[in-house]
C-alpha cells in the first residue's frame, strides 16, 4: 500500500489513554474517511478541527482505517475555526455528514462548497450544504409534490415522518410540523442553484429550514443529532 496526499477536514475524533485518538475526516479526494493518529496529543501538537489541511495517510490494510502520518492545517481557514458563526454551522453539518454518508465515497463538489463558506454566506451556504448532503445519500423528500396525492404544493405544506405532504392531504394525520410560506419558496428554490444564489434568507427563516432538515436526518437515521440542540443555544449568545 502506498502513502497518499490528500485534503480533509477532521471533524470529530476520540482520544486513548496513551494520547493516540481516532479521528473522522472528510477528504476532498475520498469522502469520508476514519484515521489512526498516534500521539495526536504531545507538547507540540493537537487537532484542528474543522480547518481543512493537507493529510499524509496511508490505508492499513485489510482495514477500514487509515494511519496518518504528518498533517497541515491551511492558514487560510483558521475562520473556520475561529469565527463560532462558522464553527458552529460546520459542527452541524458534519454531522449531518457522519450520519448520512457512507465511508470511503467521494464527493467533491460537496468538499468544495464547504470550502466556499466564509462570514458572509455562512447562513445560506449551510442550507444548500444540507441540502446536497440529502440529495447525494439519496435521502432528500420532495418538497414539490405531495406524497400522498402527487399534486404540486402550492403554498402551505406539511411535514409528517419523511415526506411533504399538502393542506388538503394533512386532515386527521397526527403532529405534522408545518412548513410556513416563509421558507417554502426557499426550499423550492434550492434544486436551482441560480434562484437560490439571488434569495436573501433571514436567521428565522435559516433556522426553520435547519430545524426541517434535522427532523428528518432524525427520522431517516432514528437517531438524535445532538450538535443541533447545542447550534441553537448558541445562537443566542452569537
Ligand atoms: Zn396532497
Amino acid at each position: 500500500m502506498k502513502r497518499i496526499s490528500c485534503s480533509g477536514v477532521i471533524y470529530k475524533y476520540t482520544v486513548y489513554s496513551d494520547s493516540s485518538c481516532i479521528a473522522s475526516v472528510f477528504t476532498k479526494e475520498y469522502g469520508k474517511l476514519k484515521m489512526f493518529m498516534p500521539k495526536a496529543f504531545s507538547k507540540r501538537s493537537g487537532i484542528v478541527k474543522f480547518v481543512p489541511s493537507t493529510l499524509d495517510i496511508l490505508r492499513k490494510e485489510n482495514s477500514d482505517l487509515f494511519k496518518l502520518y504528518s498533517y497541515s492545517p491551511d492558514a487560510k481557514y483558521i475562520s473556520f475555526l475561529e469565527v463560532s458563526d462558522i464553527s458552529i454551522r460546520l459542527n452541524l453539518i458534519f454531522d449531518i455528514i457522519d450520519s448520512l454518508l457512507p465511508l470511503d465515497e467521494s464527493y467533491e463538489y460537496l468538499y468544495k462548497l464547504i470550502l466556499n463558506i466564509n462570514q458572509e454566506n455562512v447562513h445560506k451556504a449551510i442550507i444548500y450544504i444540507i441540502y446536497i448532503v440529502l440529495k447525494v445519500s439519496g435521502s432528500l423528500p420532495s418538497f414539490y409534490t405531495c406524497r400522498v396525492c402527487h399534486n404540486d404544493i402550492e403554498a402551505l405544506s406539511y411535514y409528517l415522518e419523511g415526506d411533504i405532504i399538502c393542506d388538503k392531504c394533512v386532515g386527521g394525520k397526527k403532529l405534522p410540523i408545518p412548513i410556513s410560506n416563509e421558507i417554502n419558496p426557499i426550499l423550492k428554490a434550492l434544486s436551482c442553484n441560480s434562484s437560490y444564489k439571488n434569495m436573501s434568507i433571514s436567521k428565522t427563516q435559516e433556522n426553520n429550514i435547519l430545524q426541517l432538515f434535522v427532523e428528518h436526518v432524525e427520522v431517516v437515521t432514528s437517531k438524535k443529532l445532538k450538535s443541533f440542540k447545542s447550534f441553537r443555544e448558541l445562537l443566542f449568545y452569537l
